[in-house]
């Protein structure tokens, strides 16, 4: 039984914790007010599986470099991470074969093309960049192992650093993605004819369709931006994701081709290293400061999620939060963060 005093103890720490942050809490909280209401954009439906998600799911999530949690709204649900898992298994490639290495077989150009389209650069014949689907099989081919099991868990294993608990993959959605996966298997073939991919082009498909089908919640994205954010090290459990060296190389690749076809607008209205994906996540980075996880599953034409990227314009104009914002003196997101925020201005 626990005493009074224990009770007594537990309340003022609640307490505390609860007014840790409290100014950012309720910004959040009005964010999500006034967005969930939004009903554009349209759930993904390439596969039965996404097309069950419920449109009115909305969640948004920020955790600190120094470990503190502000979040509202569904960001338990989880969700397929999809797209998103692609900056990650880049930076993991580039510490399994170094930048000349991973740069022979991907290029860093933002393309105008579909995610899904099945061009490479005509000289080289290397994928645009990381984050459109070829150059994401290039890059998941680049995951070592000594056979497949050790390759996926190796995989894993990256996620759960950048997560901070055991990551599972969807069934269903897997089996879906590598049931239907045709065209992503026709990009992993003709990379294989250009010598881009070695020659076990299933086995690294099959590890491409596992990351897509990784289950995470919107909660989970912001500790990933926030370990990116704080130089790769996981801000909640102190371990290190990725070599600190890597980081900008993963970051500059969000900002310049992180939403689809949309990428060029972002970084210049958002100005935000950031990715998308297919399921409704977006993860958001400032750097030094913030990760930001959003989950809504409607998705613009470009398949960005239509709440995520309204919250990110509004959140990046109203704290200044765009990356060559110099000289801001608006209202600071850092402050607002500060237990008891405002007091200490
Ligand atoms: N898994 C899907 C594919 O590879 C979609 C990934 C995404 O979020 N664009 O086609």
């Amino acid at each position: 039984m626990p005493t009074d005093a224990h009770t007594n103890h537990l309340d003022a720490l609640v307490t505390k914790l609860k007014s840790a942050a409290a100014p950012f809490r309720s910004t959040l909280n009005d964010l999500h007010a006034r967005y969930k209401d939004v009903n554009d954009g349209k759930v993904a439906d390439y596969i039965p599986e996404l097309a069950k998600s419920d449109p009115k799911w909305f969640g948004i999530s920020v955790v600190s470099v120094d470990g503190q949690v502000v979040e509202v709204g569904d960001f338990q649900q989880l969700f397929s991470i999809q797209s998103v898992s692609k900056p990650f298994v880049f930076g993991q490639a580039l510490e399994d074969h170094g930048r000349a290495e991973v740069l022979a077989k991907v290029s860093v150009e933002p393309t105008g093309e579909a995610f899904n389209s099945i061009v490479l650069d005509e000289t080289t014949n290397r994928p645009f960049n990381p984050l459109v689907n070829a150059g994401a099989i290039a890059t998941a081919d680049l995951i070592d192992g000594r056979d497949f099991s050790e390759r996926i868990s190796r995989l894993l294993a990256v996620f759960s650093r950048y997560i901070g608990r055991p990551v599972y993959v969807d069934n269903s959605i897997f089996m879906s993605e590598r049931t239907t996966g045709h065209r992503n298997r026709a990009i992993g073939h003709l990379m294989l004819n250009f010598g881009m991919i070695r020659d076990r082009v299933e086995e690294t498909l099959e590890l491409y369709f596992q990351q897509c089908s990784l289950l995470v919640n919107c909660h989970d994205l912001a500790v990933m931006g926030a370990t990116l954010a704080n130089r790769g090290t996981n801000p909640i459990t102190g371990e290190r994701a990725i070599k600190a060296e890597y980081v900008k190389d993963v970051l500059s690749i969000m900002l310049s081709c992180g939403m689809y076809d949309y990428a060029g607008e972002w970084a210049y209205r958002v100005g935000l290293p950031a990715k998308s994906g297919v399921g409704g996540g977006i993860v958001a980075v400032v750097p030094g400061q913030f990760g930001i996880g959003i989950f809504s599953p409607p998705l613009d034409a470009k398949g960005n999620s239509v709440r995520g990227v309204q919250v990110c314009h509004e959140l990046s104009e109203r704290f200044g939060l765009h990356a060559f914002e110099a000289g801001y003196t608006g209202p600071s997101m850092k402050e607002q963060f500060r237990p008891h925020g405002d007091a200490h201005k």
